[in-house]
């Protein structure tokens, strides 16, 4: 179990999330392992960054967390203070009041809009369907209360998305994934579609709601940088297993795991004296049908030995909440 102190909104234990895909004529089916004993704790309140190259889980873990994606094994708990479910075997009328409480802000703005529905009723939706509000007057006033909240301007609720830049669409997405007023919200590359100088807006918004409305995010980016910004604790993911997990700054201050250092030294510096330090990540990330044996990160860590080619590392819980999955992490700390 992760070493996180406070008390945790959601809870995973030894999760894992795997497909068969294939099969049909002449095609072999294959099982796809995605995610892979992974245990997290995200604590309340918290803006929890979950990192990794394309293909590392992360996306497939954020949605078992929604009761979005099957769980083949393991356990999901959600516990807000409220409600307290064991997310595996929820009964149907409690997973309709998880998902008012859980929702899940798209990435591509300009996909996730029906282009022919207004703003109002692109956010009005959720309500209509999760059976939130009983009156028009009262879907009304929600709609218009979370769009002053996403600083979206009101005489555009009888627009269409067409009419609106990349950072007011997402604008949009968001005030549509919090209108049930929920208490755990997954943003799944939420800035990676849009500008640099949008991206901020966005993170900002992001964080002022994360105040006003008590929310608890799983941030899931590929962008270290962007996670270093705006996350307050930060979970590694390589190939479907966690590899590290730690607050930021303690992750930054003191990265154990090889592929952690990777990725943090590839973060263009703005110190001249930095810029020639980047520890390239050479080769791809394996196929999750044929994942190598052992550790799986050994095909391309510069400091695998026999036993990374054998044996999975097991999580080390190395104190301020800080967890590291690597046989060689104490060596190398020394070095
Ligand atoms: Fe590298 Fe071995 Fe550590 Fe895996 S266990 S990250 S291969 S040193």
């Amino acid at each position: 179990m992760s070493t996180v102190s406070t008390a945790s909104l959601i809870t995973a234990d030894q999760l894992s999330v795997q497909f068969t895909i294939g099969g049909g004529f002449l095609r072999k089916r294959q099982m796809l392992s995605a995610v892979d004993d992974v245990t997290l704790a995200i604590p309340k309140g918290s803006f929890f960054g979950l990192v990794g190259e394309s293909g590392s889980g992360k996306t497939t873990l954020g949605r078992a967390m929604l009761r979005a994606a099957p769980i083949s094994s393991g356990s999901i708990r959600y516990a807000d203070g409220e409600v307290d479910y064991n997310l595996v075997d929820l009964p149907k009328t409690d997973l309709v009041e998880y998902r008012k409480r859980a929702q899940l802000i798209f990435q591509d703005p300009y996909a996730a809009l029906s282009p022919r529905m207004t703003v109002r009723d692109i956010i009005a939706e959720p309500l209509e369907v999760m059976g939130v509000t009983q009156t028009r007057e009262q879907t009304d006033e929600r709609v218009r209360s979370i769009a002053a909240k996403c600083r979206l301007n009101l005489e555009h609720l009888r627009r269409f998305p067409h009419a609106f830049s990349g950072g007011q669409r997402q604008r949009i997405s968001i005030a549509r994934a919090l209108v049930s007023n929920p208490r755990f919200v997954v943003a799944d590359e939420s800035v990676a579609a849009l500008d640099v100088s949008i991206q901020a807006d966005i993170l900002n918004l992001l964080k002022v709601l994360q105040q006003e409305l008590d929310l608890t995010y799983l941030f899931i980016s590929h962008d270290l940088s962007v996670v270093a910004h705006i996350c307050d604790h930060v979970a590694v993911m390589y190939l479907g297993r966690l590899v590290e997990t730690a607050p930021t700054r303690e992750l930054f201050k003191s990265p154990r795991h090889p592929y952690t250092k990777a990725l943090m030294s590839a973060i263009p510096s703005l110190d001249p004296d930095h810029r020639g330090n980047v520890q390239k990540l050479e080769g791809e990330i394996p196929s999750p049908t044929n994942p190598p044996p052992g550790c799986k990160f050994h095909t391309r860590c510069p400091h695998a030995i026999d036993i990374c080619k054998q044996q999975e590392p097991k999580l080390d819980h190395l104190g301020m909440e800080h967890d590291v999955a690597c046989h060689r992490w104490q060596e190398l700390a020394e070095q």
